[in-house]
């Protein structure tokens, strides 16, 4: 095979500066942009804003972005996955995926200063996805650059698109470009619809193995508790109306089935690429989540509307959802003061469902921006005298915290670990809240056991703080 170099500009040689995580921001996206990334940091900007009226966050102060699109790639069958970047990234990538059950090799091309500088890491990778793409194993090769080589310009839209049947997808995720892992599962999620659409507008693709489908379908947008869109299906089956594929899918065909739904419901609303990428084929958009009582009485009204459903048939599935949901707060109900924070997007959805099932909430805060999808979320909790913080700093996260001592804090590890040390209950989102069931009848029971069983244990953070009192200090 003949082999073309592509002169990369050489970032990590040239900078002073330090180069990752800790760089000003300015300094990684400034060499992008001369080497050549400039129009896909300007989508980037746009899709995951920053700056005015989206709160100071302007750089990862959690895991690495890039994790969103790894665990994207991981979790989808028959589809392998690639990344480009600097080994301690890859060393932390690999870890995080493998610490959250990933089961799954993870590719690495790696680099030095003269495969970067000469263009033959480009070269690397291109023979990697070649040696992957045997189409009996995958579907897909998916290709990641990390943060040195996309300011370095790595030109991975230069790879074939498909190599003996496999498709090749290759995306820029870097973290001065992407703010949040939650944000990088739309950079993953909408390069494989935009792809999917591509072949749809070619002519027949396989259809979906499990079925053809009779009702209209419902898309959901967002990874979700797996009971979750059980939980969907049964509140709009009164409706005549079934789930159809939940973004991001665990495999290629779900794609298909998600650009074929009438209508999609972005039950995480930071999915800004994928949501275009769907309304640009005609499918009308519900934002919010159904959520508590009110929450799901007007997810349910809103999907009727989308869908033109009679009003008789909406008023069937809100009632058949409702008394049920009336007599479980009726028997459970949470008192207690709350903050809480994460990283995952979710955070509105679970501060509403909290206040329906009696929680004081103090304050909300979300690493992910204000959408058209979360406004209706965002002005409700305003309604009800909740602080409501998108693009949240660790720092107003724990100024929250010591603002209104809470009787229970929900939050990112560095806030529940300075909870602990307060001696405050402490709940972390990502592995306790965001890990279960949040929608219908199933999501409010779920939440109500575990808050109030955090709760329950003031005594115990007591007791641990006295006994662990002036250790390490
Ligand atoms: S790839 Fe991730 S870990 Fe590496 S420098 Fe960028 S944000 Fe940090």
């Amino acid at each position: 095979m003949s082999t073309r170099t592509i002169p990369i500009k050489a970032l990590a040689p040239q900078v002073d500066a330090p180069v990752g995580c800790h760089a000003p921001d300015s300094t990684m996206a400034e060499a992008a942009k001369q080497a050549g990334k400039s129009s896909q940091l300007e989508q980037y900007a746009r899709d995951y804003p920053r700056g005015e009226g989206q709160g100071p966050h302007d750089q990862p102060q959690s895991m690495c972005p890039a994790f969103g699109s790894l665990r994207v790639g991981l979790r989808m069958r028959r589809t392998a996955t690639i990344l480009s970047g600097s080994a301690c990234c890859v060393y932390g990538l690999t870890f995080t995926s493998h610490f959250y059950g990933a089961r799954r090799s993870v590719g690495y091309v790696p680099f030095n200063s003269e495969t970067l500088v000469t263009g033959k890491l480009f070269e690397d990778i291109r023979d990697a996805v070649i040696a992957q793409a045997n189409p009996e194993h995958v579907d897909a090769v998916v290709v990641i650059n990390l943060c040195v080589p996309t300011a370095s310009g790595v030109p991975l839209q230069l790879l074939p698109k498909e190599i003996n049947g496999v498709r090749i997808i290759g995306i820029d995720v870097p973290g001065f470009g992407v703010p949040t892992h939650a944000e990088a599962k739309d950079v993953l999620t909408a390069a494989m619809l935009d792809y999917a659409r591509a072949e749809v507008r070619q002519g027949p693709v396989p259809s979906p193995k499990d079925q053809r489908r009779e009702k209209p379908t419902l898309t959901l947008v967002g990874e979700m508790f797996p009971a979750d869109p059980v939980s969907v299906a049964q509140l709009i089956a009164p409706m005549g109306l079934g789930v159809g594929a939940v973004l991001p899918t665990r495999e290629w065909r779900e794609l298909y089935v998600a650009l074929d739904g009438s209508a999609v419901a972005a039950i995480h609303p930071f999915y800004t690429a994928s949501l275009r990428s769907l309304s640009s084929v005609g499918k009308p958009i519900v934002g919010s989540a159904p959520v508590g009582i009110e929450g799901t009485q007007d997810w349910l009204l809103s999907v009727g509307d989308a869908m033109g459903i009679s009003k008789a048939l909406v008023d069937k599935a809100r009632n058949a959802v409702l008394a049920p949901m009336r007599a479980m707060l009726d028997d459970q109900r949470i008192h207690g003061r709350i903050t809480l924070s994460g990283y995952e997007g979710s955070e509105l959805l679970v501060a509403r469902l909290l206040i329906d099932c009696g929680a004081d909430v103090r304050y909300v805060g979300s690493a992910c921006p204000s959408t058209p999808w979360n406004a209706q979320d965002i002005e409700w909790l305003k309604s009800r005298g909740v602080h409501v913080q998108m693009r949240a700093t660790l720092e107003q996260d724990l100024q929250a915290m010591h603002e209104h001592r809470p009787d229970l804090v929900i939050g990112t590890t560095p806030v529940v670990q300075r909870a602990k040390e307060l001696s405050l209950p402490a709940l972390y989102f990502t592995n306790l809240i965001s890990a279960r069931p949040l929608l219908g009848v199933p999501g409010m029971s779920s939440l109500v056991d575990v808050v109030r069983a955090a709760m329950a244990n003031a005594d115990r953070m007591d007791r641990m703080a006295g006994f662990f009192d002036g250790v390490s200090t």
